[in-house]
């Protein structure tokens, strides 16, 4: 059956100097034909592929724009289909008038992601690499973004298809020796097999922590930011959003809600809370929003504990302290423009690391963001290492994980190779679905759902 030609604007949609809209199906250089006329008078169903025309599109018998055609043969194209991009004036509604006209013409509107779906479809890209072309999408730094084009760029699953082989491998000569117990077939010895498990399991839980240390570019890092009231929590939180986003009062206790954001240091992504003041309170909605600061405080990855130094601690600081004990935090020592009346030492017994700050200059930001980058081992991040682009492909390699130590046990224990097959098979697959190569429909559609229509 013919696969229908589906048509999308792949820019956003929003003014602009320029604006694409993209077709692809079999019909694709056919239907644009129909819509864009090269002024050269050249045929477009004649063009070759990798070709520009410059020229006119017209709809309901109009002229519609100055446009750009490329055309793209299959299997040649991102789509591994026939496509067409027609370039014209970005703008609302000259790109929305060119799409009415592919319509019109005979092709469908695409769904979400379809293209990208197309092009797994069609075996131009896997899985792994389809959602790396969303993470490059709404990548928000240079980190994230390099990442994800070396996904793109098969990196990843040329490392998980190597895994996935030599698990295969020990699965082959099990089933030659289950099926040919008696011919002369190369023995795979228990701690040959085990050789190779233990090694996959040491690559993939490798993957596991470098795409953990990786989330501080790609998709932030879930940070509280605590303290007594008037420390200047609101202040910090505002500094580093670039914006007063929270409110900001001489009043104590001002923040009584959480405020969220996410900001950018440096090239890292901190998923931000600005929690209500910690402090002995009798006001019983005060009360609510300081057990809520407490309970987000032992949710977070990490803490910015605020403190004001130009006042000597206080029991509520001692109390935000007892919280940052064992855990990731910074203890942000702010005010620094003020006269200092505060005793650091006390602090460093609590936190990972101090920093001097003045919320309201902005001075003692960079130190900031080194010492977040230190603690976080951002700086150990290489974005050139295969990377993992998201939670379900975080869980194939955990499942696979678990697998292939339930192999490894099975072999310890002296269990039948039967359990170990099956386990290993089990951990094949899970890569495998990583990949996309056995990935039900339903995960496949998940994944290209969240992606944006015209891409
Ligand atoms: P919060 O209750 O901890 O959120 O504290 P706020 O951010 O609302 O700040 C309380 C007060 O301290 C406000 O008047 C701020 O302007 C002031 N403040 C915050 N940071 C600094 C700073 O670095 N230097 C000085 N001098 N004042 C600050």
């Amino acid at each position: 059956m013919e696969n229908p030609t589906i048509a999308a604007i792949s820019t956003p949609e929003s003014a602009g100097a320029l604006g694409v809209v993209r077709l692809s199906g079999d019909r694709a250089i056919e239907i644009a034909n129909k819509i864009f006329t090269p002024v050269s008078g050249a045929d477009l169903t004649a063009s070759p592929g990798y070709r520009a025309h410059y020229g006119r599109v017209t709809g309901g018998g109009k002229q519609i724009d100055e446009a750009v055609c490329l055309v793209f043969r299959a299997p040649h194209s991102y789509t591994g289909e026939n496509v067409a991009e027609i370039t014209c004036h970005g703008g609302l509604y000259i790109t929305k008038a060119v799409l009415r006209a592919a319509l019109e013409a005979g092709a469908v509107p695409a769904q979400a992601g379809e293209f990208t779906k197309r092009a797994f479809l069609n075996g131009k890209i896997d899985l792994a690499e389809s959602e790396s072309v969303m993470k490059l999408i709404s990548a928000q730094g240079e980190q994230a973004a390099r990442a994800a084009l070396n996904t793109l760029d098969g990196r990843l699953s040329k490392k998980i298809h190597a895994i996935a082989d030599s698990i295969s491998c020990v699965l082959a000569s099990l089933a030659a020796w289950v099926d040919f117990p008696y011919d002369e077939i190369e023995d795979t010895s228990p701690a040959d097999m085990k050789k190779v498990f233990t090694s996959a399991i040491a690559e993939l839980n490798e993957t596991v922590e470098r795409y953990d240390a990786g989330r501080v570019f790609t998709e932030g890092v879930d940070t509280a930011i605590a303290g007594r009231p008037n420390v200047g929590k609101s202040t910090l939180m505002n500094l580093l959003a670039g914006s007063e986003r929270s409110i900001v009062t001489e009043v104590a206790g001002t923040t009584r809600d959480i405020v969220e954001e996410s900001v950018r240091l440096g090239s890292m992504i901190l998923r931000l809370a600005d929690t209500a003041g910690i402090h002995e309170t009798g006001d019983i909605v005060e009360s609510i929003g300081v057990d809520r600061a407490k309970k987000r405080m032992q949710r977070a990855s990490l803490i910015l504990a605020v403190f004001d130094s130009s006042e000597p601690l206080t029991e509520d600081d001692i109390a935000v302290l007892k919280e940052c004990e064992g855990r990731l935090s910074i203890g942000v020592v702010n005010k620094t423009d003020l006269e200092r009346k505060l005793d650091i030492s006390e602090i460093e017994k609590y936190v990972s690391e101090t920093v001097e700050i003045s919320a309201s200059t902005g001075e003692g930001e960079k130190e900031l963001e080194n010492a977040v980058s230190r603690l976080l081992s951002a700086e150990n991040f290489d974005p050139e290492s295969p990377c993992l682009s998201g939670e379900r492909q975080r869980i194939c390699c955990v499942k696979a994980v678990e697998y292939l130590s339930e192999a490894v046990s099975a072999i310890d224990s002296g269990m039948t190779l039967d359990a170990v097959t099956v386990c290993a098979q089990c951990a094949v697959d899970s890569l495998l679905e990583l990949t996309g190569e056995k990935a039900a429909d339903a995960v496949i559609d998940s994944v290209f759902s969240r992606f944006c229509v015209g891409k």
